[in-house]
């Protein structure tokens, strides 16, 4: 039977990628090879690397002036080598603190330099976004989560302010357009809405770069993977091959646009429910709510106990809250269609009904 997969990540795929992927791991593009034993060195691997590049550029409508590589060590990986490329140990930079997500890069942060909190949503237990934001003048950039995986919040406006932005876009890249120049950095691990997990999108400006007296080991610097071509060192191809067919995968489907009407409908379709039955209580404020993760509660949690265990039985996995906010969160990533939602909106009416 096929799931309703509802995970948040790594997540649901688009049938034609995975399909595309076991094929290629047979004999890839006819070469008589695997795609797990081709070299990175290979045209073969660089014309994959190439398109995927390519991808995200026109996906991003962005120009020569930033690069795009794709690393090792997930989004926790760039907590840490943002703050190494671009804070000084007496510079200071400004952070969101709106879930658990952006508190690990501050707390990454503070091993480079000074970190100012330039808005905090800790005093609703983050489940709001605050957009009130006091940020130094002098800090060197503003680092903010797009999305917040866990809380189920999501921005939806991009930040306004003079200094270099930084987004950490694991959870919510490409389900939407936005002008995406207005950031001088943005990383996405990319299992969630770009590919399978075992790589990371980071895409930089080249301009930003540089500037700071630390030496940083090579592997950390992003000057030597741009440098590299990045190939610096073996790239994890199979993963870099995924997310290359599934970026071909939301173009050929209509692109950002088409991702954002998507994931409107579905979520309007839920919430809608979730709104309209007075046993579930949605956590997070109306504005703020997130078009890829919904969280939200069953005050008797017996109930909830039930209700996870309804979900099992009817081949929907995903739904158990994160483990450090509890509760329920249904996650609706670009590959999800309507008709899951729709699935999980007739068993929500009626658990309601049986049990309300
Ligand atoms: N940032 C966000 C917003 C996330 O959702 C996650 C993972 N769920 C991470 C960072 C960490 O990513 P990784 O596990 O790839 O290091």
């Amino acid at each position: 039977m096929k799931m309703y997969n509802f995970n948040s990540g790594p997540s649901i795929l688009p049938e034609e990628v995975y399909a595309q992927a076991a094929d290629a791991i047979h004999n890839f593009n006819n070469t008589g090879l695997s795609i797990l034993e081709i070299g990175h060195r290979t045209s073969w691997f660089e014309e994959v690397l190439h398109e995927a590049q390519a991808n995200v550029k026109s996906l991003m409508q962005i120009d020569d002036s930033y690069e795009v590589l794709y690393l090792h060590g997930g989004a926790t990986t760039q907590f840490m080598q943002v703050p190494m490329n671009l804070l000084d140990t007496n510079a200071q930079a400004a952070y969101c603190d709106n879930g658990i997500w952006g508190k690990k890069a501050i707390e990454e942060a503070g091993y480079f330099g000074k970190v100012a909190v330039a808005a905090s949503s800790k005093d609703k237990g983050h489940t709001y976004i605050n957009k009130t934001l006091n940020v130094p003048d002098d800090a060197v950039y503003l680092h903010y989560t797009t999305n917040n995986t866990v809380e189920g919040t999501q921005w939806h406006h991009i930040p306004d302010v003079s200094m270099p932005l930084i987004a950490d876009m694991s959870s919510d890249i490409f389900c939407r357009p936005m002008d995406f120049s207005k950031f001088s950095l943005i990383y996405a691990g990319a299992q969630k809405n770009m590919g399978a997990a075992g790589v990371t999108l980071t895409v930089v400006k080249k301009d930003l770069l540089g500037k700071i007296n630390r030496p940083i080991p090579p592997i950390m610097d992003y000057r030597k993977h741009i440098e590299a071509g990045a190939l610096l060192n073996t790239p994890p191809v199979f993963a870099v091959y995924v997310s290359m067919l599934t970026l071909r995968w939301i173009i050929a489907n209509g692109g950002l646009a088409a991702m954002e009407q998507r994931a409107k409908e579905r979520a309007d379709l839920l919430y809608n429910t979730l709104d309209s039955l007075p046993l579930f209580k949605p956590t997070v404020a109306k504005e703020d709510r997130s078009l890829m993760n919904a969280v939200f509660i069953l005050e008797n949690g017996e109930l909830e106990k039930q209700f996870l265990d309804e979900c099992k039985k009817n081949g929907m996995i995903g739904v158990k809250g994160h483990r450090s906010v509890g509760g329920l969160r249904i996650s609706m990533y670009n590959a999800l269609p309507l008709s899951s939602v729709q699935a999980v909106c007739d068993l929500l009416k009626d658990f309601a009904n049986r049990k309300g």
